[in-house]
């Protein structure tokens, strides 16, 4: 079946077809790193993982090239440096910062069954690129310096009769009614109240840069201009696809856009721009201030990470998703049935329903239908449907232990440990040797109540945990 993806610039549900077949360009924007992840930024990490894998099943996994940055120079950041490293240098301190904090989000999103993208860049080794995307939009009269800032115009850009997109596109809002909402106060600098900053000045102490057009003072990016400089140079000036929450439409992925088509003359940045749903927590914004603000660290020391995957995907990506302790349930009990059908199983290829359904833009709801649909083929079946099943299980990142590993796991988690279940076994071989028999039913019973199922043999006595 024919990918279709929705595209939020356009409204509507488009067949996808690549720039270049041999090399499949999608950029998401990434974490700004300075505190762990909540469970909302897995979102897109894990619906972006699944288009990734999706379309190296398509055009091959060396075809496809997944950009995602990492924002390594914001005020979040200095003012946590600031905070936890106060006898550092600033930048040392920065450094420590953002380095503990991307190694932190690494752990957490591997344990997620999310592939690395192809290409991970760092804001602040991206420079270079977002002085030279500066100096050609104030060239081209997009932009213009006023007190040591650049500021990008989306009123000149509209000005334009020419290919350029119009700057509100994006967002489904016209310039006219932002001007009319704009805040009273804006910044003296600003010739219009929508002006935005591509480059400012650097306050003493913070990290800085020679600054581009004539600036003699050094300074720092704005963060829009991060985004549409690495996904310049990591994918060029036109590329297929555009991810991340629906929260960064506007002001953020409007802005990219806008710097993207104006510097290199183009009607586009991106031919598909996909964003994710809000995620929000038993009914309720997640919020610190509520209390149920969630960490991926803090959900993975209750649940396995491919716990979390699965309930992510149960919504369709577009719609907000409620996450909810019940559904948490559910998927764990469903990842147990399939662990036990399907995780010792040899691949074979994977089910083309799944696939159908993943591309019509990414419908994950139905895929989980028709994982339940070869889970009860497979189930039942030849090793070739079990072989299927499997194959397409890992396919979406799931698998990645065998049944014993999964069930160990399980067993760590309800504070059950071996040695006591080993121990007890022992006491009752004893028991059972000296014919006490009401102390080895007893044993069984405790045994029971942890949820242990004992088997007795010739060979001597095995355990297991009920299903
Ligand atoms: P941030 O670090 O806040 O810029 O967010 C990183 C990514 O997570 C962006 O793609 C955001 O759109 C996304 N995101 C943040 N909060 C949520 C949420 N509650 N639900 C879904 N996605 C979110
Ligand atoms: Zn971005």
């Amino acid at each position: 079946m024919q990918l279709r993806l929705y595209d939020t610039l356009t409204k509507e549900k488009r067949p996808f077809t690549p720039l270049d077949p041999s090399n499949v360009r999608m950029y998401v924007c990434g974490p700004t790193v300075y505190d762990f992840a909540h469970i909302g930024n897995a979102r897109p990490v894990i619906v972006f993982d699944v288009l990734f894998r999706l379309l190296r099943h398509i055009y091959g996994a060396d075809h496809v090239t997944y950009v995602r940055n990492i924002t390594d120079v914001d005020d979040k950041i200095n003012d946590r440096a600031a905070r936890d490293f106060p006898a550092l240098p600033l930048n040392e301190a920065i450094r420590k910062v953002t380095e503990l904090t991307e190694k932190q989000f690494h752990d957490d999103v591997d344990a997620l069954g999310a592939l690395r993208p192809t290409v991970e860049p760092r804001a602040t080794e991206h420079i270079a690129e977002m002085r030279s995307i500066i100096e050609k939009l104030v060239q081209g009269g997009f932009a213009y310096v006023a007190e040591d800032h650049v500021l990008f115009s989306p009123q000149a850009m509209n000005a334009e009769n020419s290919i350029l997109p119009r700057y509100g596109a994006l967002a489904n809002r016209s310039l006219d009614e932002m001007i009319a909402g704009a805040r009273v106060d804006v910044a003296p600098y600003k010739r219009d109240s929508t002006d935005f900053v591509l480059w400012k000045p650097a306050k003493p102490g913070e990290p800085s840069w020679p600054s581009p057009s004539g600036i003699s003072v050094p300074g720092r990016p704005g963060w829009h201009i991060e985004c549409s400089a690495m996904a310049w140079k990591h994918l060029g000036e036109q590329f297929d696809i555009h991810g991340g929450g629906i929260d960064l439409v506007f002001p953020h992925h409007e802005n990219e856009l806008a710097q993207s088509a104006c510097a290199f003359h183009s009607d586009r940045m991106a031919n598909v721009w996909m964003h994710n749903g809000f995620l929000q927590v038993e009914s309720e914004k997640m919020s610190k201030s509520l209390g149920n603000f969630i960490t991926i660290r803090e959900s993975l020391a209750d649940w396995p990470g491919e716990v979390l995957r699965l309930n992510m995907l149960k919504t369709h990506y577009r719609s907000p998703i409620d996450w909810t302790a019940k559904a948490l349930e559910e998927s764990a009990k469903t990842l147990d049935d399939w662990y036990e059908i399907a995780a010792d199983v040899k691949a074979d290829r994977p089910s083309d329903a799944v696939i159908d359904a993943l591309s019509d833009d990414l419908n994950t709801p139905q895929m989980i239908a028709a994982l339940h649909g070869l889970r009860n083929i497979a189930a039942s079946g030849s090793d070739r449907d079990r072989g299927e099943f499997a194959a397409t299980l890992r396919m979406l990142g799931f698998l990645s232990e065998s049944a014993a590993e999964w069930k160990g796991r399980k067993q760590q988690a309800s504070g059950v440990d071996a040695k006591q279940i080993n121990d007890l076994i022992s006491n009752r071989t004893a028991a059972r040797a000296r014919k006490d028999f009401k102390e080895s039913d007893r044993i069984r019973d405790e045994l029971a109540a942890m949820g242990v199922v004992i088997k007795d043999s010739k060979e001597g006595t095995t355990w297991e945990f009920a299903r």
